[in-house]
């Protein structure tokens, strides 16, 4: 059987969850914003301005980016929320990305933990995303203390060209190790400071259309890319089966250290026997020239 998102009849949406403008700290303006993810082949992005009461570089109301929708490109309502209590970071704030919030989602309060804002926010019926975990030194206590949120970023492309820590997969398997059934994301958290757009997205098995998108989102309908394309994963019996863009590496990961890996060059195809494989989950990466491409972990028990 095809996996999902791959089971999807018709075209994937590309978009990015995390980007920024001139609401808050971003470069240019949310028209510009738009307009360059449109110019790059994106069918939605999401304005997630910082949400707090420093001016320097946040609003303290979410930014209503409706009036740039059209019939082929569509905005989703985000914010990338804070609120204090987080260590190591050097204004100790939480940072939290929040997709398809309403318009008067309010700004955390001085009190508001980061376990109580990312409730809030799923109680807004928004796909949460613990942020750049790594860029912030996110440390394990906290990372499962937000283990209630969809999603872990695990590629955030400005924190990788500008400050050489752009990764959350260790967080991500942290969770899922912990028991957690953790989502992963890739975005670029463009700021347009430098050219920081088109590095990291995701492709969801949805029609055009916001509320179809979150709803694919929060059910795992969709994979990560920084430059690579997976076509398929298909699951028959104990064998798994990836087609992908042209990679030097497909990597199968599960539990603890396990892994399986096919490397070589050029590889579009790759099949493991998962019969001995020492976890209840896995999940599939794409390593190639031009990126990597990571799927959503699956667990075994939900296909047999
Ligand atoms: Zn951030
Ligand atoms: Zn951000």
């Amino acid at each position: 059987m095809l996996l999902p998102p791959f089971d999807h009849q018709g075209r994937m949406l590309r978009g990015n969850l995390h980007g920024h403008c001139d609401h808050s700290d971003g470069v240019l303006s949310a028209q510009q914003v738009t307009a360059t993810y449109r110019r790059l082949g994106y069918d939605f992005t999401c304005l997630a301005d910082h949400l707090w009461s420093d001016s320097s570089y946040a609003a303290t109301s979410v930014n209503d980016t409706r009036h740039l929708d059209s019939d082929d490109f569509v905005t989703i309502i985000s914010a990338e929320l804070h609120c204090p209590g987080k260590s190591i970071d050097s204004h100790g704030l939480w940072h939290i990305v929040a997709n398809g919030l309403p318009l008067d989602f309010a700004m955390a309060s001085e009190n508001e933990t980061g376990p109580q804002m990312v409730q809030r926010a799923l109680d807004a019926g928004a796909f949460v995303t613990s942020a750049h975990p790594e860029w912030y030194s996110l440390t394990s206590d906290e990372a499962a203390s937000i283990a209630h949120a969809h999603a872990v970023e695990i590629y955030n492309h400005t924190s990788t060209i500008r400050a050489a820590r752009g990764s959350g997969v260790a967080t991500a398997d942290y969770l899922l190790n912990c028991g957690h059934r953790a989502l992963l994301t890739a975005s670029d958290d463009s700021h347009f400071a430098v050219d920081d757009a088109g590095g990291g997205w995701v492709m969801v098995a949805a029609t055009l259309d916001q509320a179809e998108i979150i709803t694919a989102l929060k059910a795992g309908r969709y994979y990560s890319s920084s430059g690579a394309t997976i076509n398929e994963i298909e699951l028959n019996g104990d064998r798994v089966t990836i087609t992908c863009s042209p990679a030097h590496s497909v990597v199968i990961s599960g539990a603890g250290h396990q892994a399986r890996a096919e490397v070589g060059t050029n590889i579009t195809k790759a099949s493991f026997d998962l019969g001995n494989f020492k976890s209840d989950w896995f999940r599939v990466t794409i390593v190639g020239a031009a990126g990597c491409a990571w799927s959503n972990p699956y667990w075994l028990a939900d296909y047999r």
